[in-house]
């Protein structure tokens, strides 16, 4: 799939706009327009629903090692700043990056591709030199002119400049090979920075005195709401553990180099869960989530040819940690076999709530999480003091849950139903001629538009029936009325907005009260009586 064509039918239909595009757009924020609200909400409404207020407390799901109760909560954006600080958020939420002295252009030193470039032949060790490039390997290679070759020849002093095909990120680079690096756009080698920890967290003032004592941050997650209020909800609620808290929200991380769309943006929305659970059991509860939240996609209709569950190896989790899991999608701005990651699944042992029971816990002590110390040996960030142990009220048994915590984001999870849905077949136009049709195969749960009613003329009393029918189901649904033009077109444009039927009014309804229904995706035409028409979109949209 084009990526190219899916931008712009989603600029040309209204799923997405620039944001202050008139202004010229800010890099890294993004409107959902019309059509990619409704998408957009329809995922958050099925997570919600699926997770939270649909869950059935009393059974035990299967995969599940027993029942669990799923409570909701929507916490503010800004916080205390102490939250970031015990999270480690504030201390290690840092991307390393680059300048470049010359061309001013700023970039993630893990996502500058570093190309070596040598002289053909014999020399080959000896000079060398390296490319940087922020594009894709194909769009990098499709740069490669001859002018290329020659500007490169000259500034490398090599005779006939060879690059190899393998790349290294800038980070990877020793020390002596950074100063051989020709940076994107620049006219000689060495012009970029030491890379440097840049924070990703947005800072503001809270108050009018504006000075560094009011500093607070926009959230980078929504799962620390969830930490600092596990007290309050279990001190509000029934709840027993095990027992999850849902959120789903905006969050913020001012990313060096926002790109590919909607997917590293500036702002943007997760929706996260923490379970808590006995520690004992908590490896179980990892499988299970791992395993649930992979079948919450495709069951919306995820290809799983595209998507895959990637276990992290032990060497890359935290040593507190048995487990964790990335869901990822082949979007298709990544070069082939490269996936993106949609969600984390991470089991976090009690790493969070020790950390703002006792102060910020040093991920790296060993075998048992220590508070992390200052230089005069003092606690380096304060926790809150509050008690958010457990006490099981049949066991008596009091112990600090562990978390399990599957961690989605609504955009990326947007995107890639976006990628998935758009098609490109052949449907037949007015006159029975073939031609090219873009459709998006949205699953009905999620399509912005569950149908479209159309009088086939606006005549004979077809428009009056057609809008009593779209004021019937629009009761129960978000449908759509269109009487203009042919209807053919009339298709076409709920073809590309991903409507799953169409309902079409035409001379036999005023005989005998049927109406068609056109499915998007066969194109199959059903005769259905417009007082069927509720029932009959209840089992199709399920
Ligand atoms: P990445 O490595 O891609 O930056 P991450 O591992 O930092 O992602 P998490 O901190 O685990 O991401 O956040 C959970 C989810 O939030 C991600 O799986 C993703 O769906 C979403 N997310 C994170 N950062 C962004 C962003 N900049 N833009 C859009 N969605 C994001």
């Amino acid at each position: 799939m084009d990526m190219e064509k899916l931008v712009s039918l989603c600029k040309r239909r209204g799923f997405l706009f620039q944001s202050s595009e008139i202004y010229g757009g800010l890099n890294g924020f993004w409107d959902y327009g019309p059509l990619g609200v409704e998408l957009k909400r329809n995922i958050k409404e099925a997570w919600w629903k699926d997770m939270v207020s649909g869950h059935d407390d009393l059974v035990t799901l299967p995969g599940a090692p027993e029942a669990y109760e799923m409570v909701g909560l929507d916490c503010s954006i800004i916080m205390h700043p102490q939250v970031w600080k015990v999270s480690g958020h504030y201390d290690l939420f840092v991307d390393k990056m680059v300048d470049c002295r010359e061309t001013k252009g700023r970039y993630r030193a893990d996502h500058l591709d570093c190309y070596r470039v040598s002289e053909k032949g014999e020399h080959e060790d000896e000079k060398f030199g390296y490319v940087a490039t922020n594009l894709s390997q194909a769009e990098f290679q499709a740069s490669w002119s001859n002018s290329f070759y020659k500007k490169l020849e000259k500034i490398f002093q090599l005779k006939e400049p060879m690059i190899e095909m393998v790349s290294k990120p800038y980070s990877t680079l020793k020390e002596y090979e950074r100063g051989t690096v020709l940076a994107p756009g620049a006219s000689a080698v060495g012009t970029l920075t030491e890379p440097r920890d840049f924070n990703l967290m947005f800072k503001t003032i809270v108050g009018a005195l504006g000075t560094e004592e009011d500093a607070a941050f926009l959230r980078p997650e929504t799962a620390q709401g969830i930490f600092v209020n596990f007290k309050n909800v279990c001190d509000s609620t029934r709840v027993r553990v095990p027992f999850g808290i849902a959120q789903m929200g905006k969050s913020f991380r001012n990313e060096i180099t926002p790109k590919n769309f909607t997917f590293r943006s500036r702002e943007f929305e997760q929706m996260e869960i923490e379970f808590f659970c006995h520690p004992n059991s908590s490896r179980k509860w990892y499988e299970y989530w791992r395993d649930r939240r992979m079948k919450w996609y495709t069951d919306l209709g995820l290809s799983s040819e595209r998507l895959q569950l990637r276990e992290h190896h032990a060497d890359e989790l935290s040593h507190y940690s048995t487990g964790t899991a990335d869901i990822e999608y082949a979007f298709p701005f990544l070069p082939p076999g490269e996936f993106g990651e949609l969600e984390g699944i991470a089991h976090r042992g009690d790493f969070d709530l020790r950390s703002h029971m006792e102060g910020k816990l040093d991920p790296n002590s060993k075998p048992e999480l220590k508070v992390e110390l200052n230089a005069e040996g003092k606690t380096k960030w304060r926790g809150s003091g509050k008690d958010l142990t457990y006490r099981d009220d049949l066991t008596n048994e009091r112990f600090t849950p562990h978390v399990i915590e599957p961690s989605a984001g609504a955009d990326r999870g947007t995107l890639a139903f976006l990628c998935e849905a758009y098609t490109e077949d052949e449907a037949p136009d007015e006159n029975g001629k073939m031609q090219t049709r873009v459709v998006m195969k949205f699953h009905p749960r999620i399509a912005p538009i569950k149908a479209a009613i159309f009088p086939l003329v606006k005549k004979e009393g077809m428009p009056e029936l057609a809008q009593d029918i779209y004021r019937k189901l629009k009761k129960r649904w978000n449908v759509f009325y269109d009487e203009k033009g042919a209807v053919g077109r009339r298709y076409r444009r709920q073809d590309e907005a991903g409507t799953p039927f169409c309902i079409t009014v035409d001379g036999q309804t005023l005989q005998d009260g049927t109406v068609t229904v056109r499915d998007r995706d066969t194109l199959e035409q059903k005769r259905v009586h417009q007082d069927q028409l509720v029932a009959e979109l209840e089992t199709r949209l399920s």
